[in-house]
């Protein structure tokens, strides 16, 4: 049931008093970077008296630039000989940031991610295909060790040259594959469109879905597609990479490690915490990392804390699936429009395909919202009439949920970019 029972059923009292001796510790070891001694001393702060978790929210927040602005290793709290890796993040919104890690932060990590995997039912017998980026980013290294310490083969494809992996998987017997979900989607089409095979009589029995933010319904779509069972998988660079939280087998959100995180919801706009259980901005202190003790860092993810217990009996809490990030979300018209709210529309209507994009202009001075829709192929070979009746059920179904009218417009399978990796779906013109 358990990879390491003790840990992952921990009574709060407990996990609460180990996370108040961790944070001790990191907080000497973020006084020892160039950027965190600097900072404490700005702002008078004296870390023996940070006791408490209550005690941590008198410290200042950490955000992305921060880390940009001490790049390259002014938040490395140990000299360079005991670093053995770095990482960047993809730099999805800028600059990228660096991560140091030392070698007990990479084994450490490696436990954390193998227990998440564990908990998501892989075992030694499942070979592991790990379509997800290697190198600086964290996304395939970080589950790639989990996989060996649960002790699978992992086959480390990283992203793209879908006829590889197509072969890979037939010929090895992948059972696991670890993947995003736009490029599950892809894979999947191209498997069964160009490959004429269905993708539900391959090996692979569960996906583990992560880096991106994605809905439920897309989810049901990939395991429908592939005939899966599809896991959730959060992270970020700054906190190590993937396995920050991880689905159960019981699929009811994510579990948080919280030995290694202290985690803190917030109000992105008065930055206070929001009563439990609702959504707001992820806060997360790293108290099991000696490099890179980051504390207090704004995610811009938002989430929420799901009430209540797991069936599986672990007692870490548990995140609701990433609504998106803060500064996702697009002003339309002066109404608040998160992509996902979008996706979840489109990804729920069973003529919809795979792929779609999103497009902001500005047309007489007003905010135009553009959505590009793939259909299945045989949509296009029957009725117009049908066509625009599927057009108007959208965009009130849109308008609906977001209030803002769209303009649908139909693009045939294979049409729009494909992502291999993290896809990029929003084009607001309007920055450009
Ligand atoms: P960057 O911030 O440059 O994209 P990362 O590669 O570290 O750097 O990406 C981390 C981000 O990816 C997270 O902050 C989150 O927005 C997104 N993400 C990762 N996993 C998930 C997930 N399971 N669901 C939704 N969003 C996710
Ligand atoms: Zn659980």
């Amino acid at each position: 049931m358990f990879f390491n029972k003790d840990i992952e059923t921990i009574e709060r009292s407990s996990l609460v008093k180990l996370q108040e001796e961790r944070l001790k510790k990191a907080l000497e070891a973020a006084n020892a970077t160039k950027f965190y001694s600097q900072r404490f001393k700005e702002n008078n702060i004296d870390i023996s008296k940070i006791k408490t978790i209550e005690h941590l929210r008198d410290l200042p927040f950490t955000t992305k630039n921060d880390l940009r602005l001490s790049y390259p290793d002014g938040m490395c709290a140990v000299p360079r000989e005991k670093v053995v890796r770095m990482h960047a993040s993809s730099g999805t919104t800028g600059k990228s940031t660096v991560i140091f890690y030392t070698k007990k932060d990479v084994s450490e990590w490696a436990a954390q991610v193998a227990r998440g995997m564990y908990s998501a039912g892989m075992r030694s017998t499942d070979v592991f295909q790990n379509m997800m980026g290697y190198g600086l980013f964290t996304g395939g290294l970080g589950l790639h060790y989990g996989g060996e310490l649960l002790g699978c083969m992992v086959i480390p494809t990283s992203t793209g040259n879908s006829p590889k992996q197509i072969e890979l998987m037939q010929d090895f017997g992948s059972t696991i594959m670890h993947i995003t979900p736009s490029y599950a989607l892809h894979l999947g089409e191209v498997i069964r469109n160009e490959y004429k095979i269905n993708p539900r009589d391959l090996p692979v029995k569960k996906a583990i879905l992560g880096a991106e933010p994605y809905s439920e319904e897309t989810k049901k779509k990939i395991e429908e597609l592939w005939g899966v069972d599809a896991y959730n998988n959060y992270g970020l660079s700054e906190m190590n990479g993937p396995g920050v939280a991880f689905e159960c087998t019981h699929k009811s959100g994510m579990h948080l490690a919280e030995d290694y995180y202290i985690a803190e919801i917030i109000n992105p706009e008065t930055c206070e915490p929001v009563p439990d259980g609702e959504f707001g901005e992820l806060v997360l202190t790293h108290v099991n990392r000696e490099a890179m003790p980051i504390i207090r860092y704004r995610t811009r993810d938002l989430t929420r804390f799901i009430p209540g217990t797991c069936g599986c009996g672990r007692t870490m809490r548990r995140l609701d699936r990433i609504k998106g990030r803060s500064d996702d979300m697009l002003i339309i018209s002066g109404v608040n429009v998160f992509p996902s709210q979008i996706e979840g529309v489109i990804m729920g209507i069973p003529e919809v395909g795979n792929n779609y994009q999103i497009v902001v202009d500005r047309e007489n001075n007003l905010d135009r919202l553009h959505v590009r829709v793939e259909l299945y192929a045989k949509m296009f070979s029957g009725d117009v009439k049908e066509l625009e009746k599927l057009k108007s059920v959208i965009t009130n179904r849109l308008k609906s949920v977001i209030i803002v009218t769209p303009r649908i417009e139909f693009c045939e399978p294979g049409s729009l970019p494909a992502s291999m990796g993290k896809a990029v779906r929003v084009i607001d013109h309007r920055k450009l």
